[in-house]
C-alpha cells in the first residue's frame, strides 16, 4: 500500500507475465493501438492529442515533456508543492531553462490567485505542475494552472504520475499540453512505462525548437510510430516493452468508466480520511487539498518512523515521509488503482496500521477505525 508501486490485478499481471511478443506481431500491433485510444479516454484527450508510450520511469517521462517543450534561453515557471516539484525545477535548469518557483509549506498548494499573479510576473515559455505531490499528499489546482496558462499563451506540463485515474482530470477541456505518468501508480501496472499525451499546441511547439531534444525522447522520432501502431500497422523506431504494452491494455481496460473509477477513488479517500480521524490520525495537507490517491499523516505524539515497521511486521507495506523538511514526522499510504477496488486491501491495511499504532505505544481505536472505513466503501 505505498503509493508505487502498487497491487496490481491478477488481468494485468498475466499480461505482464506473458512471453514477450515481437514488437510486429499481430497482436502486439492490436494491443499497442487500443492502449493509445484508451490513454486518450482515460487522460480526456481530443482526436489532436498524441499519446505517447516508451520503456521507463515517471521521472523520464517529465524529461520528456521538458526537452520537448522547452529548450535553453527559455524561461519557466514551477508551481512547487514538494519534492517532485523540487525534481522538475532541476530538471528544466539542466535544460537551460530560467526557472522561476512558486513555492509554499508542505502540505499547502499556491491558490488559483497566486498563480495568475506569478505567471503575469514574467515571459514565461511554461508553467509546471504537479497534479498530486507524492511527498506531501497534497492535490494542486491542475484546473486553474491549465486554464490560467491556455489564457495567456503559456504552456503546461502537468506531472500526474499519482494522479492519473484517480482524480479529476480533463485534457482537452482545460487545454492541458503535456500530461505525463508512470505505469505503476494509479494506472495499476508493474513499474516500467512512462506514459505521456501531448496537445496539438506542445507538438507545434517541439516543431520550432532550434535546440532538438536527445533522439530517443524525441516526440517527432516517436509521432509516425504512434500513429502507425493506433492505425494498426507495424513500425519501428526503438523496441517496445512488448509484454507491459499488452499489460497496458488490459489495466486501462480494467479503468473501465474514467468519472467512475475517480469518484471511487474519492470515495475511498474519504473513507480511508474517517478511519485515520478515528485512530486519532491528522493529515499533512490542508483539508481541502488532500488528495484521492494516497493519505500523508502525521505520527502522533511519542510515535515515529518505527511505525511503517511495525505496519510491516502486520504484513502491510505503507511508506515513510519522503518532504526533504519533514522526513520523519509523517507517513504515507496509498489506495489507489486495484487496491481501490478491493475493500479487503483497505481493511486490512486501516486494521495493520490501528494495531502498529498500539504496538508503537498510541493506544487507537482500531475497530472503530475498521468499521469506519467499511461502511463506506
Ligand atoms: C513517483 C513519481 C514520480 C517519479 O516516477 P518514477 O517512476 O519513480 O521515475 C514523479 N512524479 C510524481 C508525482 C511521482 O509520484
Amino acid at each position: 500500500m505505498i503509493p508505487g508501486p502498487i497491487e496490481i490485478s491478477p488481468a494485468v499481471a498475466e499480461a505482464a507475465a506473458a512471453k514477450p511478443s515481437s514488437h510486429v506481431s499481430a497482436g502486439l500491433i492490436e494491443h499497442f493501438g487500443s492502449a493509445l485510444e484508451r490513454m486518450r479516454t482515460v487522460w480526456k484527450a481530443g482526436p489532436e492529442a498524441q499519446p505517447m508510450v516508451i520503456a521507463g520511469g515517471g521521472t523520464l517521462a517529465m524529461e520528456i515533456a521538458v526537452c520537448n517543450l522547452l529548450e535553453p534561453g527559455d524561461r519557466a515557471l514551477v508551481v512547487n508543492t514538494g519534492y517532485f516539484g523540487d525534481r522538475m525545477a532541476e530538471m528544466l535548469d539542466r535544460r537551460g531553462v530560467s526557472v522561476d518557483q512558486l513555492r509554499c509549506e508542505p502540505g499547502q498548494a499556491p491558490s488559483a490567485e497566486q498563480i495568475a499573479q506569478a505567471l503575469d510576473a514574467a515571459n514565461y515559455r511554461a508553467v509546471a505542475v504537479t497534479h498530486v505531490d507524492t511527498s506531501t499528499g497534497v492535490r494542486a489546482d491542475v484546473e486553474s494552472v491549465c486554464r490560467l496558462a491556455r489564457d495567456r499563451g503559456v504552456l503546461s506540463i502537468v506531472d500526474g504520475v499519482c494522479a492519473t485515474a484517480g482524480e479529476r482530470f480533463e485534457m482537452q477541456a482545460w487545454g492541458a499540453d503535456a500530461y505525463l505518468t508512470a505505469s505503476q501508480k494509479a494506472i495499476g501496472l508493474p513499474p516500467g512505462l512512462a506514459l505521456l499525451v501531448f496537445s496539438a499546441r506542445a507538438a507545434e511547439r517541439r516543431a520550432s525548437l532550434t535546440t532538438k531534444p536527445p533522439m530517443t525522447l524525441d516526440l517527432h522520432q516517436w509521432q509516425p510510430i504512434l500513429a502507425a501502431y493506433e492505425a494498426r500497422k507495424p513500425s519501428y523506431f526503438s523496441t517496445p516493452a512488448t509484454t507491459l504494452i499488452k499489460a497496458l491494455d488490459v489495466g486501462l481496460a480494467e479503468i473501465g468508466d474514467i468519472d467512475a473509477a475517480v469518484a471511487r477513488h474519492q470515495q475511498v479517500a474519504d473513507a480511508m480520511r474517517e478511519g485515520w480521524s478515528t485512530l486519532g490520525l491528522s493529515l499533512l495537507p490542508e483539508e481541502d487539498l488532500a488528495a484521492n490517491t494516497l493519505s500523508a499523516i502525521r505520527y502522533p505524539q511519542g510515535v515515529g518512523p518505527e511505525l511503517p515497521k511495525a505496519v510491516a511486521a502486520r504484513g502491510v507495506a505503507v511508506a515513510g515521509g519522503l518532504h526533504p523538511d519533514l522526513k520523519t514526522q509523517y507517513f504515507r499510504v496509498g489506495h489507489m488503482g486495484y487496491s481501490a477496488r478491493r475493500p479487503d486491501h483497505l481493511l486490512t491495511t486501516m486494521r495493520a496500521v490501528g494495531e502498529a499504532l498500539g504496538a508503537c505505544g498510541h493506544s487507537a481505536d482500531v475497530e472503530g477505525a475498521v468499521r469506519a472505513v467499511a461502511s463506506r466503501i
